[in-house]
């Protein structure tokens, strides 16, 4: 089943012409739990890695913090027991759980983790793009395929959320594939993503007002403040229903709703860097929210992927438009 964003709720252009030369498309991924292989794109499921290439780690053990430490067999089966437990009935006494389940969902709080921060870390498979798939593709030449992987733990050196790699390749050059990657021995409870097939489905986008020229920022910014008066501002509100999508995507702006905007240059170069991918805590915000897809349950949890930045943010991905080898930087929004 694909997904289909509503339309928007009115053309913004309409009203303010001058937008067209602030737009963009993105390529939203709405990934839903499933059984993806190599061979397809996903969030969170294998990796097309080549058998004889090094799996990467990091080694920024300075960098490492200690919130939500456990490991991804824990974390697997706390959320089987969890998923189990949500679809039965109540216990008899009315407990959630039963001893033995609440004891396998606790095991992490009696490991020792901390010292295994020192160690490299293996990354692990955050998501893998295949050019045919997704419109917003960006990649060096004779690439079809963008693999995402990051550090499973909170890096004090990235607002505390993962340190994030890209790594590009041409599909048709891979031979033998990796069969079993290393799994890091610690992570972060909030970064394992579950594994799930992708849905793209490309959408235009408005840049965030705040990074608009004044005068229209200015404009844009006193239309809202009318239909918060008018208490319409939930559906009709620029930054909220017209300009950009929320959830995982490709491409597209970013929505710098936790800070102001701030410059993202390149750490080697310094050029202003590009959003080429974003990870999101949930898929869309609320039950009101106009880009729920229209196959969606609106009393659906818009989180498939298991995975959340702080207070549910996002976490936006930037790569140098200069060089691909350049590293990406992030930014918690
Ligand atoms: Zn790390
Ligand atoms: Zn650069």
């Amino acid at each position: 089943m694909s997904r289909t964003t509503p339309p928007r709720p009115l053309d913004i252009t309409q009203l303010f012409p001058e937008l067209r030369e602030h737009s963009t498309t993105a390529t939203r991924l709405h990934p839903r739990p499933g059984e993806p292989t190599v061979a397809d794109s996903s969030v969170g499921g294998p990796l097309l890695w080549p058998a004889d290439e090094p799996w990467p780690v990091c080694d920024d053990a300075g960098a490492h913090g200690t919130s939500n430490l456990t490991t991804p067999a824990i974390e697997r089966r706390k959320r089987e027991i969890l998923a189990d437990a949500w679809a039965r009935p109540a216990l008899p006494g009315g407990e959630f759980l039963t001893a033995a389940e609440r004891a396998e969902v606790d095991a992490d709080k009696h490991l020792e983790l901390d010292d295994l921060l020192e160690e490299p870390i293996p990354l692990i498979p955050v998501a893998q793009l295949y050019r045919k798939d997704v419109p917003d593709y960006a990649g060096p030449d004779g690439t079809d395929l963008l693999q995402v992987l990051w550090c499973p733990v909170d890096h004090e050196d990235a607002h505390y959320s993962p340190k994030v790699f890209f790594f590009w390749r041409d599909s048709a050059a891979v031979g033998q594939v990796r069969q079993t990657p290393p799994e890091p021995a610690v992570i972060s409870d909030m970064y394992l993503p579950d594994p799930c097939v992708v849905h793209p489905e490309q959408v235009r986008e408005y840049q965030y007002a705040d990074l608009l020229p004044e005068d229209l920022r200015d404009r844009l910014d006193a239309r809202d403040e009318e239909l918060e008066e008018e208490d319409e501002d939930e559906l009709l509100d620029y930054q909220s229903a017209l300009s950009q999508a929320p959830g995982w995507k490709v491409g597209g702006f970013a929505r710098w709703s936790l800070t102001d905007p701030y410059p993202m240059n390149c750490s080697v170069c310094g050029v202003a860097m590009t959003l080429t991918f974003t990870a999101a805590s949930t898929d869309w915000n609320g039950r009101h929210c106009s880009w729920r897809p229209i196959e969606e349950d609106p009393d659906a949890s818009p989180d498939f992927v298991s995975v959340a930045f702080g207070r549910g943010y996002d976490l936006y991905v930037f790569r140098c438009p200069e060089s691909f080898d350049h590293p990406a930087a992030t930014a918690m929004q």
